[in-house]
Parts: C-alpha cells; sequence; structure tokens
C-alpha cells in the first residue's frame, strides 16, 4: 500500500469522535465534475484532498471538524490519510449512519474523471483492508446503501456490488482459457514431381531436412531428419519460411515451390557437362538422375535406375527433354545444361 500520512499532509491529528468499531465500510466518489488533468498529474491528487479538507471544514451546515472520510484513494493507486484509523465519519449521511460504517472517496466525480482506473480500485482495496484490520467489520457499501444518494456514482457503485474486487489480485478470476495451440499444418503439395507435407515419404523429404539443418532450421527435430514428414518437418520449414520474410498461411511449415528451390538450389547437383555421359560411364550422379526421371514420370527403365550409363537413361532424359519442348538432336537423351537446371537432381 503506498499511504500518505496526515503528518506528510501537514495536518495535525484529527479532532473527530472515536468510533473503534463499524459495520464495514462505505465507498465514495466526489459528486461533483473533477478534472481529468488529475489523470497525468498526482500532485493535484494531494490538491484536491487538501482543498476537499478545506472545503469541509469551511463548512458551516455540517461543522465538521475534519475532512469528513476517513480515506481517500486516488487514480494513481495511493491512499491518503483523512481521518484514519478508529474515528468516526462525518459522510454517511446522518449520525447512525457514520457510526455503522467508515467511510472512504474515491478521487474521481460525476462528470470529467469519471471512470475509476484499477490502480484506483487497489487503492481503494487497500484502504478498505487497513480499516478491516484496524475495527471494521466485513461490510463493504456504497453510500446510495440506506442513503438518498448518486454517490459513489454506477462505476463504482458496480464495482462494490460485485465484491469489490482488487483488480488482477485476490479475488477469485476467471480462469483464463488455455490458449489454443496452432495447429500444425498436415496437408501434401506435389513440387516437381514429389510430395513434400506431413506423411510424405521419400529421399526428398530426407533432403530438404538436411537441407534446414544445414541452413540452422533444425531445432524441431528430435530424431532425424529422415524420409518421413513429420511436425517437426512442419515445424522447421515453417521457420525457413518466416527467414524468407513469409508469414501466415504462405509460413505454414508446407513448402511452396519458391521457397523449395530456394532452399534445395544449393544442394543440386551441378551439371557435369555432356561429356560425362557416355558408355561406361559409372556414377552415383546418374542413379539420382535416374530417380529423377522415375519420379518426374518419364521412366523408360526396366530394371534401376542404377550408377551405369546406359540406354534406359538415355530414353528416360528424352522424354523429359521432349516434354520440355524439344525435338531432334536436341531430345537426344543426353542431357544438356539448361535441361539439367530444370530436372534438379539433388547433390548426394
Ligand atoms: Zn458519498
Ligand atoms: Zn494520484
Amino acid at each position: 500500500m503506498q499511504l500518505i500520512t496526515r503528518a506528510q499532509l501537514g495536518w495535525p491529528a484529527s479532532a473527530a469522535a472515536d468510533q473503534p468499531t463499524t459495520q464495514g465500510v462505505k465507498i465514495h466518489y466526489e459528486g461533483t465534475p473533477v478534472s481529468t488533468d488529475l489523470l497525468g498529474d498526482h500532485s493535484r491528487c494531494i490538491q484536491e484532498w487538501q482543498s476537499i479538507r478545506a472545503s469541509h471544514l469551511a463548512n458551516k451546515t455540517e461543522n465538521w471538524v475534519d475532512v469528513a472520510y476517513n480515506y481517500a484513494s486516488c487514480q494513481h493507486g495511493y491512499v491518503l490519510e483523512g481521518r484514519g484509523i478508529g474515528k468516526r465519519t462525518g459522510a454517511n449521511g446522518n449520525q447512525q449512519l457514520n457510526r455503522d460504517h467508515y467511510a472512504v472517496v474515491a478521487l474521481i466525480g460525476s462528470e470529467g474523471l469519471t471512470q475509476p482506473t484499477d490502480a484506483l480500485l487497489g487503492a481503494l482495496r487497500d484502504a478498505i483492508e487497513l480499516l478491516q484490520a484496524n475495527g471494521a467489520g466485513p461490510e463493504i457499501k456504497g453510500h446510495r446503501d440506506g442513503y438518498p444518494t448518486e454517490c459513489p456514482g454506477d462505476p463504482l457503485y458496480s464495482w462494490v456490488q460485485a465484491g469489490a474486487p482488487r483488480p488482477g489480485g485476490t479475488s477469485p478470476a476467471p480462469q483464463p482459457e488455455q490458449p489454443p495451440t496452432p495447429a500444425i499444418a498436415r496437408y501434401q503439395v506435389t513440387i516437381d514431381g514429389q510430395v513434400y507435407g506431413y506423411g510424405a515419404h521419400g529421399d526428398q523429404v530426407t533432403r530438404v531436412g538436411q537441407a534446414l539443418v544445414a541452413r540452422g532450421f533444425g531445432s524441431h527435430y528430435q530424431v532425424g531428419p529422415g524420409p518421413d514428414w513429420t511436425d517437426a518437418d512442419t515445424l522447421n520449414y515453417a521457420d525457413y519460411q518466416r527467414s524468407l520474410g513469409y508469414s501466415g498461411a504462405a509460413a505454414d511449415g508446407v513448402p511452396g515451390e519458391q521457397s523449395l528451390h530456394q532452399l534445395l538450389d544449393a544442394a543440386l547437383e551441378p551439371f557435369p557437362g555432356q561429356d560425362f555421359f557416355h558408355d561406361g560411364q559409372h556414377s552415383d550422379v546418374i542413379t539420382r538422375m535416374g530417380q529423377r526421371l522415375v519420379a518426374l514420370g518419364f521412366s523408360q527403365y526396366r530394371v534401376g535406375p542404377g550408377p551405369d550409363w546406359g540406354p534406359a537413361d538415355q530414353a528416360s532424359y528424352a522424354a523429359f527433354q521432349r516434354s520440355l519442348g524439344y525435338s531432334g538432336d536436341a531430345a537426344d537423351g543426353i542431357p544438356g545444361p539448361t535441361s539439367w537446371a530444370q530436372l534438379r537432381v539433388p547433390a548426394n
């Protein structure tokens, strides 16, 4: 509790009558317009409280000997001492009501500053609990309870009727709902003839995983990467997509053609040159080329593909070339640099 005492306010001990116990506390507001300037300047709250006391001391009708309230609370969370502990209030309307409850006023009014901040409600709660620890019973009421007045205004009275809960504090708050777990995308796409996404299976999945790890996007793998596309692949791929500036559905972790090509370009087999492709050539590059041709649907293989360049490789590659629009010598089944780039043979 942030308490500003009478001594700090420069006030002498209260001359009000003693009232060691009550049934509880009644909440008030100023009942007049209050400047919203108070919100931005706590020193204005002190001035306000000083002027309330001065006006009460000047009030010849009520004949008050002190500010009428036991405490005030301001929008900044301060409790300002009035008559204080063990003193009868003069604010509740008549002598019986003043004996029944202590009085705490909120420094808000009927116009201008009308809505209590959480800090104000917390400071009201502080004042209530201070009084409850020093003779006040459990009742928390509004000035309007049992007396014809608008006080303490509707916003504060609603709070009183709700049991004057401490904001975000000790009152039981409704359990916040579990934040929804973002669903992990589980659909598949086919890019360059190969399937990616949850449940996809094959070397292409392993290659994506390895490329992700190589680029630093492997944090979701507990094991692997491996040939079965799991949620971990999706989550890592989503991290990679976000690194490219994608967001929302474009970063759901299921590959798009652009991001996939960008990821795998570094992992593509460079064109080995036309002379590479001749009878007797034995290379893993031939196997991987053949696997790509199979994947794209241009297989003329009866067995394989395998590492030894042969007629089935050439026939398959020729079918691929024709699909690209080549004909004649340009579709002779010997790879050229342009078609090779389009075939996207993975590096080892
Ligand atoms: Zn009142
Ligand atoms: Zn203040």
